[in-house]
C-alpha cells in the first residue's frame, strides 16, 4: 500500500487527491483558489468532513506546503515520507509525449518547450512541480498529459491545411485535450462492446467539451484543436469557426488579436450566444421561460455536438458505443437530449427516455433500449484516478 498524491495545478489554484493505491482509495482531496491573494481560499475534505479556511497564499509554494501541513495536522499522514509518488497533470504535452513519463529534467525542458501553445496551463504546471520539488525532495513524479491519448491520430486527422511551414516551424497542428479522461473512458466502455473491433464515440461534455473518436483503445481523431478553442460549441468557447469570423471581427471593431481570442474562449459558446451565463444550467432555465437566444444557444450546441457524432461514424465506419460524461454529460438529461434527438434517425438509435432524464449525479446507466443500432451509456469520467495510476505504476511497481 503506498499513497500517492494526483495534482493538478493552473495558474491560480492547485487542486489534490491522495490516492491508497493499488487500492485506488481515496483518502482526501481539496482545492486551493486565489493563488497569489491574501484571501486564497483552501478547502479539504476528508472522512466525510470539509474544512474550508481563508489565508494568505502568495505562491504555488506556500500552496503546497499549507495543504501537506494540514494533512500532517488532520494525522491524514504521519510523515512526508508517507507520500510515494505525486502525479501532474500537463495539459499540453506537443508530439513529444504519448504517454505518461518520470518528471525528469528532460520533461521538465520538454514541457517549457511547448508554452507557447499553453501559455497559462504549462507555465503553471511547472510553477507547480517547483513548489512540490521544495515541500517534497524526494518524492518521485510522474508528468501525465491531457494530450498523450490522442498522439495516435494519423496526420489526415491532426494537420490543418495552412501553409506547411508553420505546421513544421511552429508545430501548429492539432493536439486535442481531456485525452486522459477520454482513455479512462475508453476503457471502462470497452465492457459495453461484446466484439474484437470496438468503436466508440466518446462525449466529454464539460464547461470545457471535447468528443473523441476511438477504436480500439486507440485516439483516431478528436475535436479540439490546436487549443481548448476547437470543436463544439462549450460554456463560454466558440469551437470551430469559419477562420475569416476573427478578421471580420476584428475590422469590424478594432481589436486586438489577444482581445479577441480571450471573447472567443471566455465571452463566447451558451454565454455568447444566450448573453445569459457560462453555465448551461443558468441557460437551460432561460430558455424554459421562453428566451429566444438562450434556447438557440442550446440547439446551436446540440446541432455541433450531433454534427461531431454523425462525422465520426463516418470516420470509424461504424460506431459500437457512444458515452457521455463530465459536468453536462453525466448530469443533463436535455442536454443529452438535444443531441440525442438529432441523431437518433439517421443512426438507427433508440432511447428510453425515462432512464435518460433520471440519470445524473455520477451515475452510470444505459440510456438505449435494446433495439438501438448503437449502445448509448453515460459513464462518469475520472481523470484523478488516472494520473494516480500512472504515478503509481510508474514510480512504484
Ligand atoms: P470543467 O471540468 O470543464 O470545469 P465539468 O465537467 O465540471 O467542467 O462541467 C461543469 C459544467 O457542467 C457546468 O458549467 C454546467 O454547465 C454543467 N453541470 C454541472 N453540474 C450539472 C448539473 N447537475 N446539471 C446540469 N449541468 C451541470
Amino acid at each position: 500500500m503506498a499513497k500517492v498524491m494526483s495534482v493538478n495545478c493552473g495558474s491560480s489554484s492547485f487542486k489534490f487527491k491522495l490516492y491508497e493505491m493499488p487500492e485506488e482509495k481515496v483518502i482526501c482531496n481539496g482545492i486551493v483558489e486565489r493563488i497569489g491573494h491574501d484571501d486564497a481560499i483552501f478547502t479539504i475534505k476528508y472522512n466525510g468532513e470539509k474544512i474550508t479556511n481563508i489565508v494568505p497564499v502568495a505562491d504555488h509554494g506556500v500552496a503546497v506546503q499549507i495543504v501537506i501541513d494540514k494533512m500532517l495536522e488532520m494525522k491524514i499522514i504521519k510523515s512526508i515520507d508517507e507520500i510515494k509518488a505525486t502525479g501532474h497533470r500537463i495539459v499540453q504535452g506537443g508530439a513529444y509525449f504519448d504517454r505518461s513519463v518520470p518528471f525528469d529534467e528532460d520533461a521538465y525542458k520538454k514541457i517549457e518547450s511547448l508554452i507557447p501553445l499553453a501559455p497559462l496551463h504549462n507555465k503553471a504546471h511547472l510553477t507547480g512541480f517547483d513548489a512540490f520539488k521544495k515541500v517534497l525532495p524526494n518524492t518521485p513524479a510522474v508528468a501525465v498529459f491531457d494530450t498523450a491519448f490522442h498522439q495516435t491520430m494519423a496526420p489526415e486527422d491532426y494537420v490543418f491545411p495552412i501553409p506547411y511551414e508553420y505546421t513544421e516551424k511552429y508545430m501548429i497542428r492539432r493536439y486535442g485535450a481531456h485525452g486522459t479522461s477520454h482513455k479512462y473512458l475508453s476503457e471502462v466502455g470497452a465492457k459495453y462492446i461484446d466484439k474484437e473491433d470496438k468503436k466508440m464515440i466518446i462525449c466529454h461534455l464539460g464547461s470545457g467539451a471535447s468528443i473523441t473518436a476511438v477504436r480500439n483503445g486507440k485516439c483516431v481523431a478528436t475535436s479540439m484543436g490546436l487549443t481548448p478553442l476547437g470543436g463544439i460549441e462549450m460554456n463560454s468557447r466558440t469551437g470551430d469557426m469559419d477562420p475569416s469570423v476573427f478578421y471580420q471581427v476584428a475590422s469590424c471593431t478594432g481589436k486586438d488579436v489577444e482581445t479577441i481570442f480571450q471573447e472567443f474562449n471566455k465571452k463566447s459558446g451558451l454565454y455568447g450566444v444566450s448573453g445569459v451565463s457560462n453555465d448551461s444550467r443558468d441557460v437551460s432555465a432561460k430558455a424554459a421561460e421562453g428566451d429566444y437566444r438562450s434556447q438557440l444557444a442550446l440547439d446551436l450546441w446540440g446541432r455541433r455536438v450531433a454534427d461531431f457524432i454523425g462525422q465520426y461514424f463516418v470516420r470509424l465506419g461504424g460506431c459500437d458505443l457512444i458515452i457521455f460524461s463530465a459536468g453536462i454529460g453525466e448530469n443533463d438529461s436535455g442536454s443529452r437530449k438535444l443531441a440525442l434527438t438529432r441523431i437518433q434517425e439517421a443512426l438507427g438509435i433508440e432511447i428510453d427516455w425515462k432512464v435518460n432524464d433520471e440519470t445524473f449525479g455520477g451515475k452510470e446507466a444505459v440510456l438505449s433500449t435494446p433495439n438501438s443500432k448503437i449502445k448509448v451509456v453515460v459513464i462518469p469520467t475520472d481523470e484523478e484516478v488516472m494520473i494516480a495510476r500512472d504515478a503509481y505504476n510508474i514510480c512504484l511497481k
